[in-house]
């Protein structure tokens, strides 16, 4: 029997899952791979998750821009198709040898606290969503006239946030920031942002270049106090044995000896502190009250253990930062629901019995969780393509190897079921809309916030597409 070009579908298109077509390219030019995501526009956290103005991180996209190009004959971006929804992982098997799973963490960790979810208690993704442009977030309001915003954990997320929060107008306006959260952010009345973290300055999750970063901001006092610093023996111990520790230790001395000089804001880092409940005034978040915490136990295996409850800080918004949490998409997968991941044995998706599942692959956070910086997906996604690779000649065959007969039957299916797909050369089109848009305002772009614009901006609006066809 004769076969074709052995085609894989990869589920999302942020750092992981060009990752994951990159490093299949690479070791088989042969290989099909079509790209599908749930948005019109690929790069997932590159461009939703990523801070705005952290451009040179951002200008990964245009790495994955060549990736996709330098193999456009065998390469489909598939825009703007909701796998688990528009199409089941299940169908998806009819028309691919394998699929790989990299749509990342779609959900948030909870603390677990009374009145998490008040008015004006927000998770990360959500505000960060939202001065990234995400259409999901896009329409979001934030209380902007308060004058203290709490933000929980000590991750570089937090740091992302503490910053966009601390900006000036002129030092926002170099990114890409979406004019609307711009305007908003422009007139904000925060002057005190706290970072709240259960732990210490060795235990921090945060990275050095972040931290450093802080301390260039034009109009922002950064309060980290001495007595913070003065770490005990076992702290001491994970110090001495952690280059990233030591490191992050250094940026905290730094901004630690810098002069409070009255800016109009200021960041003050909290150690040994966490919410135990979020006080409310007419459902709206008024107060955080902290408990102390202490660390015991061996280096590296500490943990933290409750002692006083200690004070409220009023406040009228809350950024709850203490990592996302993958989330299944389709309810014909495997999940484990407690970690957030799809459980996996270097890549390959496992059930309940840890047999692997013939077919279903997975990298990135989804795969190990969200750690790491964007970098750590190349390796996992390299892990993951080189267990396809030896599976390849097991994997079973399609119903026909013809590459243009499937494509036409997936196409038919998805445009019965309404549903309108963008391709690369549509990204390619919208890209260059925003990047003239910004131009206009010297932004390096001005993006595009809702898919209903993004559609119209291609003429795909959903009723002259259907009136059309
Ligand atoms: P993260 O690095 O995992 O940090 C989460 C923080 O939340 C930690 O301080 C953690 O403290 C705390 N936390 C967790 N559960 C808590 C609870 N119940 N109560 C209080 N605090 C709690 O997560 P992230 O900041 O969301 O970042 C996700 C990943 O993206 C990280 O790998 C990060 O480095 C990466 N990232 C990188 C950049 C960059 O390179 N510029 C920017 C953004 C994000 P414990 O340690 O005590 O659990």
């Amino acid at each position: 029997m004769s076969t074709g070009p052995f085609r894989v579908a990869i589920v999302g298109s942020g750092p992981s899952g060009f990752y994951t077509a990159d490093a299949l390219f690479k070791a088989d030019p042969s290989i099909n791979v079509h790209m599908f995501d749930r948005l019109p526009t690929p790069y997932g956290l590159i461009r939703g998750g990523v801070a705005p103005d952290h451009q040179k991180m951002k200008s990964l996209g245009d790495y994955y821009e060549r990736i996709a190009i330098k193999n456009k004959d065998k390469f489909r971006f598939i825009g703007n198709v909701k796998v688990g929804q528009d199409i089941s992982i299940a169908e998806l098997k009819d028309f691919y040898h394998a699929i790989v799973l990299c749509y990342g963490a779609e959900g948030d960790k909870k603390m677990g606290i009374l009145n998490e979810d008040l008015d004006g208690s927000f998770s990360a993704r959500e505000f960060v969503g939202w001065y990234n442009g995400h259409p999901d977030y896009a329409h979001y309001k934030f209380n902007f006239s308060t004058r203290v915003a709490c933000i929980i954990g000590h991750g570089n997320v937090a740091l992302d946030i503490a910053r966009i929060l601390a900006k000036t107008p002129e030092e926002l306006k170099k990114s890409d920031i979406p004019q609307y959260a711009f305007e908003q952010l422009s007139e904000s009345h925060i002057s005190e942002i706290q970072l709240i973290g259960r732990r210490g300055p060795v235990q921090s999750s945060f990275t050095s270049i972040e931290l450093e970063e802080l301390g260039k901001l034009k109009d922002c006092d950064i309060v980290v106090r001495y007595k913070d610093l003065d770490l005990d023996e076992i702290s001491q111990q994970e110090l001495e044995a952690s280059p990233k520790a030591k490191k992050n230790m250094e940026a905290f001395e730094a901004l630690s000896r810098k002069r409070i000089i009255g800016c109009s804001k200021r960041i003050e880092f909290r150690f040994f502190q966490a919410p135990y409940r979020l006080n409310g005034k007419n459902n709206h978040v008024a107060e955080v009250a902290l408990n102390h915490f202490s660390l015991s136990g061996k280096p590296f295996s500490q943990e933290v253990k409750c002692t006083t409850n200690m004070h409220c800080i009023p406040c009228g918004l809350v950024f709850r930062s203490i990592g996302y949490k993958g989330e299944p998409i389709d309810d014909g997968m495997p999940f484990d629901k407690e970690r957030g991941i799809i459980p996996n044995q270097s890549g390959r998706v496992i059930n309940k019995e840890k047999e692997t599942v013939p077919k279903l692959y997975t990298a990135g956070w989804i795969k190990r969780g969200a750690t790491g910086v964007l970098g750590t997906n190349k390796p996992d996604a390299k892990e993951t393509v080189d267990c396809l690779l030896q599976d390849l000649a097991t994997l079973p065959s399609l119903q026909t190897p013809d590459p243009n007969t499937l494509d036409t039957a997936l196409f038919n299916l998805l445009q019965t079921r309404g549903v309108i797909s963008v391709s690369f050369d549509d990204w390619l089109t919208l890209n260059q809309i925003e990047i003239k848009a910004g131009k206009a305002v010297g932004k390096p772009r001005e993006k595009l916030t809702s898919v209903q614009d993004m559609l119209a901006a291609l003429n795909k609006n959903p009723i002259t597409s259907k009136k059309g066809d």
